[in-house]
């Protein structure tokens, strides 16, 4: 069975201290019997901090990005190697935001995937068509090619190791969520294209989380939906009471 996971993706907020009390914040409140993997990301500067706070209990830290080398001469750059020595076991590639803004396209992500693979790091991959894309119809075709594209170099094997994290880049800090019925269409949609890729066994092995203006008042509903196994959740992870009462709706 595939496992619920809600993970928070802090972005570029919060410093050293206020990732220790935000985390801490979260440790106090989880329902520790909860089956639900629950995953923070906080900025690169914190994964040491938020790493060792987090150590012993549920919470999972994340690194928001890195870089595919091993090491050498890319200023300002992380690599998997240092990430791994905080602590951390787990990066976040791909998201919109690296896309828009830096420039990731699929090649550099597939590039990353590896790196992040053979340093043995768990994979949150986000990925997700635009506004335009969607109005055009093409959402699928889009979804489609930035997994080929990125991902379905791999073996079947190392599935184990990837998180699948649609986020529909109309939906990202907007305020305006896909509805359940949307997501559940991508979902079973991206689930599918798994089953013609690897067969059943890994597309149903596979965790695909919804991300996009998910809140405490909206979780419960796309999160019952059978193909959406959880959420990557932006602005409402900056607050523990909001993150957990998602967290308690998966
Ligand atoms: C995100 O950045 O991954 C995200 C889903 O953000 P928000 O929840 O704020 O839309």
């Amino acid at each position: 069975m595939r496992t619920k996971i809600v993970a928070g993706n802090w972005k570029m907020n919060k410093n050293v201290s206020e990732s220790k009390s935000l985390t801490l914040d979260i440790i106090a409140n989880l329902n520790a019997q909860s089956q639900t993997r629950v995953i923070v990301s906080p900025p690169a500067t914190n994964l040491a901090t938020v790493a060792d706070t987090a150590q012993g209990s549920k919470v999972e830290v994340a690194a928001q990005n890195m870089h595919q080398a091993t090491s050498g001469a890319y200023t300002g750059e992380i690599s998997a190697d240092m990430i791994k020595s905080t602590g951390v076991e787990i990066v976040i590639l791909g998201h919109s935001e690296r896309r828009e803004y830096f420039h990731e396209n699929d090649a550099l992500l597939a590039e990353k995937v590896n790196a992040a693979l053979a340093a043995k790091l768990e994979i949150i991959f986000c990925f997700g068509e635009k506004l335009e894309e969607r109005k055009a119809g093409k959402h699928f075709e889009v979804v489609k090619s930035q997994l080929s594209n990125a991902l379905f170099h791999l073996n079947a094997d190392a599935w184990k190791s990837i998180i699948l994290a649609y986020e529909p880049v109309w939906a990202i800090g907007t305020g305006e969520t896909a509805s359940p019925e949307q997501a559940q269409e991508m979902h079973a949609f991206i689930r599918q294209t798994l089953t013609e890729k690897y067969g059943t066994a890994v597309a149903e092995s596979v965790s695909i989380l919804y991300g996009g203006s998910v809140k405490p008042e909206n979780a419960v509903e796309i999160f019952s939906k059978p193909d959406v196994d959880g959420g990557l959740i932006g602005g409402a992870s900056l607050k523990a009471a909001d993150f957990i009462a998602i967290v308690n709706a998966a």
